[in-house]
């Protein structure tokens, strides 16, 4: 499906999500012949910019961050041709009657009536105000055409989640709701669907009886940047830990969808998620880990802790760091234990999905036949290398039978020639052509705030004596590994 005439109002078109992410993919978009050629792109902000000074900036905007490179100067005319600046306070009711204007210019010079997707790439604070006054548009309540995507972060607690998606419901159909997740547009992630429901290989031994235990870890090597005063008030668990990662792994886990509609794959979602098991007082105490950088050496620079981070707390309780098990009280999965880790200033930057297999029942190799035995796994890498590796053992050439595990290596780079597109791209794609299959759905987002919320209440009320437990540029605090060791696993890095 080609999307149809389409408006872009963005909420916050100054702002640097506008500027390093959507601009440079409404672009692609367009160069790449996906946009209709009725289209417009209408940026929304505080700064006093016209058309051209605004236009201006996004160029260099494109120029630095867009993965096709610096603009082409006609390509990027005719592009910009269609953007429009206007000058917006949210709070302000006149302006949404200036927004609805435009619409109405729109729908009577253009061949059909557009689809109207307003973005919202502003502080969450503002997600209220803003979906309040686009009630009043006359578009709003056209469930066909008018779509709103909400950024993350959805919520900051289950309670606030739930508030904001029963403001959003008395306003808009669930089908206008679109709740990003990036990680969702992720070319490796989606395919872990084409992966698991795709081959007749891989899907009969997807379960406990051939898994030992799954791990999804997502390190970054930055700090908090100059995202300090958000990221105090958030924390690794709220940041990374109820969205990104439950969502892979979700997709991980769940049931085979009979289809792949939104509402189908949907569901198998959410299913997932009601099926993990709640943290009581033990698991709390067996199955969590929390740190917080402390200084450290990066690449030979020194590099400031957490709580000497600009916009940062003195004493900051706030964890950069998170790491637990999890398991899913369903049939496929009793017993396997899923590791989730994410962390600041660590080591690598990395995020890796690792299934690991099941040992052989019965060696029937000379132990000393056996460099490093390694059992049979199979990672998705989702950045920065975008591959899927399977570890097979495999005797080594040579006249002895000597085995030692060896990598069969999907790697997007050699396969394709073509650039993939940035997550950006295939989910304002999505949302142009109304599909939210690659969206949260309201009740998704909240049953996963529900599952989390003991350990934030339990790690809010209770401070950390240990903070900080690790420096940077280390792999996290060494509870960490103590959580897997236990159980017998470490936790896997790509060489
Ligand atoms: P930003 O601070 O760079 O931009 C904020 C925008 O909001 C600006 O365009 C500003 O003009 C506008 N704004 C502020 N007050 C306003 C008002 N009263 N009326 C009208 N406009 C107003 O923020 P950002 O980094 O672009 O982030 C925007 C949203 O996207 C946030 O919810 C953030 O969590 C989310 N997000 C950002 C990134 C990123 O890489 N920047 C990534 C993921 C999610």
């Amino acid at each position: 499906i080609k999307p149809k005439p389409t408006i872009f109002m963005i909420f916050g078109g100054t702002g640097d999500l506008a500027e390093r992410k959507l601009i440079p993919a409404l672009y692609n978009l367009f160069l790449e012949n996906y946009m209709h050629k009725e289209f417009a792109i209408v940026g929304l902000g505080r700064t006093d910019y016209n058309d051209s000074s605004f236009i201006k900036n996004l160029l260099a905007g494109v120029n630095k961050f867009s993965r096709s490179g610096k603009a082409d100067k006609e390509k990027w005319a005719e592009f910009s041709s269609r953007i429009t600046y206007l000058r917006t306070d949210v709070n302000n009711e006149g302006d949404y009657l200036k927004m609805q204007s435009i619409i109405e210019k729109h729908e009577a010079e253009w061949s059909e009536k557009p689809a109207i997707i307003h973005y919202l790439a502003v502080a969450p604070n503002f997600f209220p105000i803003i979906a309040s006054n686009l009630a009043k548009l006359d578009s709003a309540s056209d469930c066909l055409r008018t779509r709103i995507v909400i950024e993350k972060p959805f919520g900051h607690d289950l309670e606030s989640a739930k508030e904001l998606n029963n403001l959003l419901s008395s306003i808009f159909a669930e089908k206008q709701i679109y709740r990003i997740d990036h990680y969702l547009g992720k070319e490796t992630v989606q395919n872990m669907l084409a992966f698991r429901f795709a081959n007749a290989l891989f899907e009969p031994i997807w379960n406990r009886n051939f898994i030992e235990h799954v791990q999804i870890s997502v390190t970054e090597d930055i700090g908090v940047e100059d995202r300090g005063g958000y990221y105090d008030g958030s924390g690794a668990l709220r940041d990374m830990v109820q969205n990104h990662i439950l969502q892979v792994l979700c997709l991980v886990a769940m049931e085979p969808p009979v289809n792949f509609d939104a509402e189908e794959i949907r569901n198998r979602k959410v299913d997932v998620l009601r099926a993990m098991r709640k943290f009581g007082t033990e698991e709390l105490r067996n199955n969590t880990v929390r740190g917080q950088y402390s200084e450290g050496w990066v690449k030979g620079e020194k590099v400031a802790g957490y709580r000497e981070e600009e916009g940062v707390n003195k004493d900051s309780n706030t964890e950069t760091f998170a790491a637990m098990k999890f398991f899913i009280d369903n049939w496929r999965w009793q017993n396997v234990p899923f590791y989730v880790r994410t962390g600041k200033r660590i080591h690598q930057k990395s995020s890796i999905i690792s299934i690991q297999f099941k040992d052989v029942p019965h060696l029937i190799f000379p132990s000393q036949s056996s460099e490093s035995w390694q059992q049979n796994r199979l990672i998705i890498s989702i950045q920065p290398e975008m591959s899927i590796r399977l570890q097979v053992q495999a005797k080594r050439p040579g006249v002895d039978m000597i085995l030692n595990p060896v990598d069969m290596v999907f790697n997007y780079d050699g396969t394709y020639e073509n650039d993939s597109p940035e997550a950006y791209e295939t989910l304002l794609l999505d949302a142009m052509k109304g599909d939210q299959t690659l969206f949260m759905r309201g009740d998704q987002v909240e049953t996963a705030w529900d599952l989390i919320m003991p350990v934030l209440e339990s790690w809010e009320s209770k401070k950390s004596i240990s903070f900080p437990n690790y420096s940077a540029d280390s792999w996290g605090p060494e509870t960490a590994e103590a959580l897997i060791a236990k159980d017998g696993f470490h936790w896997f890095t790509l060489p």
